[in-house]
């Protein structure tokens, strides 16, 4: 019988890891993967990397690790940021308590937790947290015909480890999100022909990734306590200066300026964190948005092309928006094509390659489908997770998950979920999140010795309350997007994290400690 049970070995897994082991628990971590680096060790799509800063997209909880890492760019790529995971994993230690090649299947309390093995092996703990990911399950593709497919496809969400190589390839990409937008500009480098099916054009910025200059690197960690505190007490969790005005308090010419500055900055807060009420007002956001579908014109020579790929369903910045190395100006190449498949839909795969409901038939050798995750329930719900009275989780979350500040949730004893819905999660700078979440998480066990907590239903209630409330004042819920569930055909509509910001929610969550664990039964 272990202390906890850890489902993950992720960014948060891993960090979960080390806390408890720090508290004298035993623990255990189960990995579905082959190797430890949850995202980052899946998501080997070529132009994979992050869109937080890299000195910002890393664990903060060690000053040595801080000190002694280098990041090599602004913006690290996938194998340089599962490089820093196996690093920490090797570093802290610990590799001997996280077993891979091992997805759990089935957890169920009476008093503990028992949680089965996918080779049907029991193990128990006193407590379970599940660090699965909020995009660590991928869609299945959703077109027919997929078994007749005579050429090589992929998902970027589990690319194979030996790469895939594209030379002279006709190639096919379906889906136009960070996932897709990160990966078209290195693909049509090497394809043939490289043909983009969209059914929604997403709002992108530049990244302006570079080499971290060592001076760089040297003034941000003389200055690392500084640049982390400042990120907690922001609303993204990315370090900046808070806005103070209205997009539309000031005139036309000061607002393009701040745009383009923005722009420049290559951030995803350069232009969203220019103003206050980007994210609550219509007209503001508009100002935003065609400011960002004004560069889509200069940057595309093709009127109907910049027309195709210019959002005009969802307001800025109500999806993620993307960060990318050259994706508008990958439609000025002569062997890349875009397809309008919100037009004409994909009806299904051919032996082939893709036919559309109207009739147009593609020939492609290779299909890449960026069409991302059952996001932020999926990892959650692929567990028979099963209560205190043998409900189920995935019963319980039918109409939409339904959590006490996405830590905890009623009918479900000593169980904790990392970065849950109903917390900033991917509203955030993801690290920022977990390292809070994971540091609440510790502390909560540190203070129960043992016993069992469980989080009230009226306490539940009145979360979810206003996480609908604070998400209902925003744009937020205008996107048929996946923090809506909007992706996942029959996924109920639920605005799922909570857009309350991770300063103000941090505030909430310490306040919820500080008084005995408010809102929380605890027993014997
Ligand atoms: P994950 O990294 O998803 O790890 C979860 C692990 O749990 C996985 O390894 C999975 O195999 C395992 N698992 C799940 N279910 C089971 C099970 N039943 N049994 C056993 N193991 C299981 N966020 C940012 O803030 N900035 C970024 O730049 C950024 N870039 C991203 C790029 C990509 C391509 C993607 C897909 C996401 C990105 N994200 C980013 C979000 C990213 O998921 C988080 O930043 C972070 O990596 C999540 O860490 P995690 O440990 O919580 O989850
Ligand atoms: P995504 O944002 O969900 O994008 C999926 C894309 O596939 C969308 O364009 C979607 O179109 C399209 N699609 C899905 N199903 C389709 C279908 N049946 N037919 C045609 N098109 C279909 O997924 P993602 O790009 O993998 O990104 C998910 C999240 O992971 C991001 O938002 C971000 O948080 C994170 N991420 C970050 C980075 C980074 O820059 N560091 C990189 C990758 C991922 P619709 O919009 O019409 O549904």
């Amino acid at each position: 019988m272990y202390d906890a049970i850890i489902v993950g070995a992720g960014l948060s897994g891993l960090y979960a890891l080390h806390r408890l082991r720090g508290l004298g628990l035993r623990v255990k971590v189960f990995e579905a993967a082959e190797g430890v680096g949850g995202t980052w060790h899946w998501n080997r799509y070529p132009g994979a990397r992050c869109d937080v800063e890299s000195v910002d997209y890393s664990y903060s909880f060690s000053s040595e690790l801080e000190q002694e890492w280098d990041w090599t760019e602004k913006y690290a790529g996938q194998p340089e940021i599962l490089a820093y995971l196996e690093h920490v994993a090797d570093r802290f230690d610990l590799r001997r308590d996280i077993r891979l090649g091992t997805r759990v299947v089935a957890a169920r309390f009476d008093g503990g937790w028992h949680v089965t093995t996918g080779t049907g092996e029991r193990v128990s703990a006193r407590y379970l947290v599940m660090a699965t990911g909020c995009l660590s399950v991928p869609k299945p593709v959703e077109a027919d015909g997929l078994a007749s497919f005579r050429g090589e496809w992929h998902h970027t969400g589990r690319w194979p480890h030996e790469g895939v190589d594209f030379t002279g390839r006709r190639v096919g990409v379906v889906g136009t999100g960070s996932s897709g937008i990160q990966s078209i500009p290195v693909i049509a480098e090497q394809a043939g022909h490289l043909m983009v099916f969209q059914r929604t054009p997403n709002f992108s910025l530049p990244a302006y990734n570079g080499p971290l200059a060592p001076e760089t690197r040297r003034a941000v960690k003389a200055a690392y306590g500084r640049r982390r505190s400042l990120a907690r007490q922001t609303h993204s969790g990315i370090p900046a200066e808070p806005a103070v005005h209205s997009a539309l308090e000031v005139s036309h010419e000061e607002r393009l300026a701040r745009y383009q500055a923005g722009w420049e900055r290559g951030s995803l807060v350069g232009i969203l964190g220019a103003y206050t009420d980007l994210l609550i007002d219509r007209a503001a956001n508009d100002t935003a948005a065609e400011f960002v579908r004004s560069k889509i014109r200069e940057l595309v020579e093709d009127p109907a092309d910049a027309e195709l790929l210019s959002p005009r369903d969802h307001p800025f910045g109500t999806k993620r928006p993307c960060l990318d190395s050259g994706y508008f100006e990958t439609f000025n190449r002569d062997d890349v094509t875009l397809v309008d498949v919100r037009e004409d839909p994909i009806a299904e795969i051919t032996a082939k390659g893709l036919r559309t409901t109207g009739g147009s038939e593609y020939e492609l050798d290779t299909l890449v489908f960026a069409t991302g995750f059952d996001a932020m329930t999926g990892a959650l719900t692929a567990v028979d997770i099963r209560g205190a009275d043998g409900r189920s989780l995935r019963e319980t979350w039918e109409a939409g998950p339904r959590t006490y500040l996405g830590l905890g949730a009623a009918g479900f004893p000593n169980l904790f979920t990392v970065t849950g819905p109903g917390s900033p999660s991917v509203l955030s700078n993801m690290v920022v999140s977990i390292e809070q979440h994971v540091d609440w998480i510790a502390d909560c066990l540190a203070f129960l010795e043992g016993r069992t907590i469980e989080a009230t239903a009226a306490a539940q209630e009145a979360w979810m309350a206003h996480v609908r409330e604070v998400g209902a004042a925003t744009l937020y819920p205008a996107a048929d997007s996946w923090y809506m569930g909007a992706n996942v055909p029959g996924k109920p509509r639920v605005f799922m994290p909570y857009a309350g910001g991770v300063a103000l929610y941090r505030q909430l969550c310490d306040e919820v400690a500080a008084k005995g664990y408010e809102g929380f039964a605890i027993t014997r």
